[in-house]
């Protein structure tokens, strides 16, 4: 499933292709992915220039004059930018063509959205009906983690009365957005903290080195998702998604990187947690 880090390698992938561009022509193969699809957005975008492509949590804002064209990649959608005339393959359910505005077919490029299981989705928010942050898919989100309002003081503060494991509280997306399943079981481990700890018992100076390592940890994902970015532009490219080097996730009985024991792995809420209960109290 496409985390935070994917999204945003996505978002530095298409947007050099789509900023400053017009949009040509509007395709949908399906009636629509996790929601049905914007009735009437051609007659919206055609002729519109593409001011931003934008991000909040896992949710890419195309931004226009006129609205903001959300795109969510779901559990298997990826975005890719072809050249014109390239035919389109099973899943390919949406594209965005646009062009340099001089309306020549060779300067034309495709955004072409595919997602085999179909829980992504494009919505269309008119600037008409108010600031996109007000949208009803983002008002609940918590701040933006690479960014500098996000801090150990944040943590801290917001957590004083979660009784939660610190792990559904990071997972809630409520305080801070994007650290999914994966980058909550590592940034714990590094920060040497239980997931099943209650969020409102750790103190200020775990809190800091919390927040580092999920700083750390994502931006990592990033620097290295950006090698994958010539695959947006690849014809036949894969879909950008990328592995790191994990120290728990995914690692049930295998010995911890640092001492050795075996990573354990328990239910939170539904899902996986992967620790070492050596290493992470
Ligand atoms: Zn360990």
């Amino acid at each position: 499933m496409p985390e935070l880090p994917e999204v945003e390698v996505t978002r530095r992938g298409v947007a050099p292709h789509l900023e400053g561009r017009i949009v040509e022509q509007v395709v949908f193969r399906r009636e629509g992915l996790r929601w049905p699809f914007p009735a009437h957005l051609a007659e919206s975008l055609v002729g519109q220039r593409i001011t931003q492509v934008g991000r909040r949590g896992k949710y890419l804002l195309i931004g226009f004059a006129t609205g903001t064209l959300i795109v969510h990649l779901g559990m298997s959608g990826h975005l890719r930018v072809l050249p014109p005339g390239v035919e389109p393959k099973k899943h390919d359910h949406f594209d965005l063509v646009v062009n340099d505005g001089a309306q020549s077919p060779s300067q034309s490029q495709v955004l072409r959205l595919n997602d085999p299981r179909r829980f992504g989705a494009v919505l269309w928010h008119a600037h008409d009906d108010g600031d996109i942050d007000a949208h009803i898919l983002l008002r609940g989100l918590g701040v933006e983690p690479l960014e500098d309002k996000f801090s150990a003081d944040l943590l801290y503060k917001a957590t004083r009365k979660r009784s939660a494991p610190i792990k559904q509280v990071l997972l809630a997306g409520d305080i801070v957005v994007g650290v999914g399943n994966i980058y909550a079981c590592e940034s714990l481990f590094k920060a040497g903290i239980s997931p099943k700890t209650p969020a409102g018992r750790i103190s200020r100076a775990r809190y800091d080195k919390l927040a580092a390592a999920i700083r750390e940890i994502l931006a990592e994902a990033i620097v290295q998702g950006g090698s994958t970015l010539k695959d947006f532009i690849a014809v036949n490219g894969q879909s950008g998604y990328f592995q790191q080097t994990y120290f728990v996730y995914d690692r049930a009985g295998v010995p911890c990187r640092n001492c050795g024991a075996p990573v354990r792995q328990i239910k939170q809420g539904q899902r996986s947690t992967f620790y070492c209960a050596t290493c992470q109290r």
